[in-house]
């Protein structure tokens, strides 16, 4: 008679680790846990590879075998983004390099295990790997696209801009209203504005998802570029009967970022607090913080639900809040700003209560430029 195979009915620790093991082998990402030391502990066979070895991993450690290089082509250790880890990170902005020079474009996600994968039960992380070069060309292609076309509309939308201006120009220089005729007008250079302004925010965005933008930080009187931003919106706010506040420190230290950058984020912000208060008035504050400078423009607008709060930076977001949609707009001005935002290392805030407005915040640090 055969004896009872104990193993297998009754499981254990042996049993449980081939189980994991058979788990983590059908994946088709590459996963490999590694122990508080930074040395692997379990893998899969999609991670031998992706790193292309045909030699256990056991026991190697993780910046042995895995070489990665940053944006800007830096070599960079895969063991510190790991030991800054506190709970689980991704990025898709790495390459993975091999040793005749070739890399390829990986997805790259940390996290942090107290149990289990850890030798002796102690802790450990899981890393997960996945090859994005197809991915990453791809996106590549489609920015590429939308740099060009957006580059060859600016002119003729320009050219047609102009022209709708000269034609309301001479009209109302001439005296001859005809109201269906100013309509007609009116629509047409809304209309064209508004295109003038998404191909804008297109042309900005794909060159910062590229991080094609340069930054030529210059020292920024930020007193002066408040009070310059109230008196270009004054108008706006004017017809909307909007008061219009500026609210600067008087002892205001000198910025030193990108005067472009720092002028198109705060735009942005009064250009969405005038466009969303219908009634009372919108503030434009600046003050020294430790970093830099943190700017805030509060309005008594229709504000933004709580839900929405964490949704507003998301490309193409618009609420479904209908005295939004009564505005026309992209959804693209927040995730533009959010964007230019990270390339400034400045952080972003926002606090709102329905009915009630919105206070969008902005602390941009100072920052070296760079030698030439
Ligand atoms: P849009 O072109 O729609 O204004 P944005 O990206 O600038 O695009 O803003 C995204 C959405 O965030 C808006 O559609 C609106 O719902 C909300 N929002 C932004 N700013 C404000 C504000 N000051 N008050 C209320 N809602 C706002």
């Amino acid at each position: 008679m055969a004896k009872p195979n104990k193993k297998v009915a009754g499981g254990g620790i042996d049993f449980e680790r081939k189980r994991i093991v058979s788990l983590i082998n059908s994946m088709v990402d590459a996963v490999i846990a590694v122990d508080d030391n930074l040395k692997v502990t379990l893998y899969n066979g999609a991670a031998l590879n992706i790193l292309d070895r045909n030699t256990s991993l056991a026991g190697l450690r993780i910046g042995d075998v895995c070489q990665l290089i940053d944006k800007k082509q830096k070599n960079a250790d895969i063991e510190k983004f790991i030991q800054k880890t506190t709970s689980q990170k991704t990025s898709r902005d790495f390459r993975l390099r091999y040793s005749d020079g070739s890399n390829i474009n990986v997805y790259l996600s940390v996290a942090v295990v107290s149990l289990g994968f850890g030798t002796g039960g102690k802790g450990g992380y899981i890393i997960i790997m996945r090859d994005i070069t197809r991915e990453k060309s791809l996106e590549e292609e489609r920015d590429e696209f939308i740099s060009v076309v957006s580059h060859e509309l600016r002119t003729p939308i320009a050219v047609a801009e102009g022209n709708i201006s000269n034609a309301q120009m001479i009209i109302a220089k001439s005296g001859r209203h005809d109201s269906t005729v100013d309509d007609v007008l009116d629509q047409a250079h809304n209309q064209i504005l508004f295109l003038g302004g998404l191909i804008n925010d297109l042309a900005t965005l794909s060159r910062a998802e590229r991080g094609r933008l340069n930054l030529e930080i210059e020292p920024i009187n930020a007193h002066e570029l408040v009070r310059e931003l109230a008196q270009n919106h004054k108008p706006d706010a004017k017809s909307k009967n909007i008061a219009l506040h500026v609210k600067a420190d008087p002892e205001l230290k000198l910025l030193h970022s990108s005067k472009l950058y720092v002028r198109e984020i705060l735009q942005n912000f009064i250009t969405n607090a005038i466009k969303y208060t219908d009634k009372g008035s919108v503030t434009i504050a600046a003050y020294n913080s430790k970093v830099g400078v943190c700017f805030e423009i509060t309005d008594t607008g229709i504000g933004i639900s709580k839900g929405d709060q964490a949704k507003v930076f998301g490309k193409f977001f618009r609420s479904e809040d209908f005295r939004t949609r009564k505005n026309t707009g992209t959804g693209l001005g927040l995730y533009v700003t959010s964007k230019l935002a990270d390339l400034l290392h400045a952080t972003i805030s926002v606090e709102s209560k329905l009915n009630e407005g919105s206070t969008f915040g902005i602390t941009i640090p100072n920052l070296k430029s760079k030698k030439k």
